[in-house]
């Protein structure tokens, strides 16, 4: 890498070049210039503002996913409630609040009240299985360093009392129903925390290039030609660069394909739209303060979870209900309907055509939820808030997200999978995230394996300036409960997050 292009003057040579202004890319902008503030980086953003994709507030349920409340991350299996995933979702989050604290503490996030706020987290049950469920969960997770103060209660009252909203016309004899809940849950803005990221490297010397698609990304000797389109003039420019991160969100797999890395040879993508039902009544939104995640049906999707959740947006609180899952083939909110079919490679079209065949029943709920009417909406709050009127909810869509098909088994058949995967070269060049939970929430991590991937020759040097970043890098805080109180401690202080 070389020393020089440390000023914001345009250039064509970068040492690293960002695709995306979302969250991902913002937070491996800022992790590199701290680690190498001698290298130039550029970020390309097709759309002339930051973060306005998945990453924005109302595009996402702004959940610091850490397994709080997530029941998708605890399965039942063989009648035992299975933990691990959620106890290594709760580890990455330890890592995210410690990046976070760490760029507080040093100026580059000016303002924690600006994207993360305190918003307890509950998990619901409803009806014998759900409860006998939900007790078991907490039963586990509570004895678990992680998890401990984590609550519970089958008492009518004090649901009552905890959630009014959702307690007032519930038939309590008819339906049994039960919660735990863990009051140091999050909600996070990550479209603010990006620009917080952005402004920061922008004033560090990083160049955003607004208003320009990345077009295509060629090899050229051991670099990178990376070429994109002025949106506006149709102006096309070039740039060269060393490191490449594709943090295009659901773009992301077109342009590893058009990189020709061998690696994502066999992927494919399957988008699911989404969208909200949005509270318009500030006298109900003040009635609710929680994240409240229920279960999703059976033979469902984890994306098709629901959840009544209080938002803190731009310091006004915020009331959301869904997501109630749609179909297009865009890859992005603001993509084209020609996405899909122009991800169809004769590589990948035996992974398309094995998920097409095997997940019937995502296709047979997507169906019906693309159906669902206003009424049919409306019937599925009233699960949570039974006294849901119409006139009190806007619709209003979200992200766009892009499930990840991978391939698998010979001929590569595909999988559909709900989680994310990190698709780099052997060289470390060129990486990309592709797939969408859990999300923002864990960007610090999944940004670090990015690092141990792709500059793996440069980990030792790194290693004491990660340790500052996050303390317990490399550590894991299960085993250590005294650790993981300092490390709580410590953040809720720094994040702002005490009463
Ligand atoms: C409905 C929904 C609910 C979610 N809920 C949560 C949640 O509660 N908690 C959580 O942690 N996560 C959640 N997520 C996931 C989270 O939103 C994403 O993981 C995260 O925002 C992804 O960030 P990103 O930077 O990769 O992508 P994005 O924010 O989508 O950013 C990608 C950027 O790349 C740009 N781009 C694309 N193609 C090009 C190109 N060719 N050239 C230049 N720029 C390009 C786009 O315009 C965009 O700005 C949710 C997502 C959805 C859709």
């Amino acid at each position: 890498m070389s020393e020089a292009n440390v000023s914001a003057k345009v250039t064509d040579e970068a040492d690293v070049v960002l695709i995306g202004a979302g969250i991902m890319s913002a937070t491996l902008g800022a992790m590199l210039k701290q680690l190498e503030p001698t290298w130039s980086q550029i970020i390309f953003e097709r759309l002339d503002v930051p973060a306005e994709e998945s990453s924005s507030p109302w595009n996402n349920a702004g959940t610091g996913h850490s397994a709080l409340c997530e029941l998708n991350y605890t399965p039942l299996q063989h009648g035992e409630v299975n933990i691990a995933k959620a106890v290594r979702i709760n580890e990455k989050f330890q890592v995210s609040r410690q990046f976070w604290s760490h760029q507080v503490d040093n100026g580059i996030l000016t303002d924690p009240r600006e994207f993360i706020n305190p918003v307890p987290h509950v998990s619901f049950g409803r009806g014998d299985e759900q409860v006998a469920y939900i007790k078991q969960r907490y039963e586990k997770l509570s004895k678990h360093t992680l998890f401990e103060g984590m609550q519970y209660s089958d008492d009518d009252a004090k649901f009552a009392e905890f959630l009014p909203l959702m307690a007032k016309g519930r038939d309590f004899e008819a339906e049994k129903v039960n919660i735990s809940w863990f009051e140091g849950g999050t909600d996070i803005n990550y479209g603010a925390q990006a620009k917080q990221f952005l402004e920061a490297a922008q004033k560090g010397g990083t160049e955003i290039r607004y208003g320009h698609e990345v077009v295509t990304i060629k090899a050229d000797g051991a670099k990178w030609k990376i070429v994109a389109k002025n949106v506006h003039t149709g102006d096309i420019s070039t740039v060269k660069a060393s490191f490449v991160f594709v943090g295009a969100g659901g773009m992301a797999l077109p342009l590893l394909q058009k990189s020709g890395i061998k690696e994502i040879k066999g992927y494919g993508g399957f988008p699911v739209s989404g969208a909200w039902l949005r509270c318009t009544n500030d006298e109900l939104i003040e009635q609710h303060a929680a994240k409240v995640y229920g279960q999703a049906s059976v033979g469902t999707p984890p994306m098709s979870v629901p959840h009544l959740d209080t938002r803190v947006i731009d310091g006004k609180k915020g009331l959301l209900f869904g997501p109630y899952a749609g179909w297009t083939p865009k890859f992005l909110k603001q993509g084209s309907f020609l996405d899909l079919f122009k991800s169809f490679r004769p590589t990948n079209l035996p992974s398309y055509m094995g998920v097409g065949v095997q997940e019937m029943g995502l296709t047979k709920y997507l169906i019906t939820e693309v159906m669902k009417d206003e009424a049919a909406r409306l019937e599925s709050l009233r699960e949570y808030m039974p006294t849901a009127k119409a006139e009190d909810w806007e619709l209003v869509m979200a992200g766009q997200r892009v499930q990840i098909i991978k391939p698998s088994g010979a001929p590569r058949f595909g999988s559909l999978e709900f989680g994310t995967a990190l698709i780099n070269n052997p060289e470390g060049t060129i990486a990309g995230l592709l797939g969408a939970s859990p999300g923002a929430s864990i960007a610090p991590s999944a940004m670090i394996e990015v690092l141990e991937r792709c500059f793996g020759n440069r980990m030792i040097e790194w290693g004491p300036k990660l340790k500052e970043m996050v303390p317990t890098y490399g550590v894991a805080l299960s085993g250590d409960k005294q650790l993981f109180r300092e490390v709580w401690d410590r953040t809720q202080q720094t994040l702002k997050l005490e009463d």
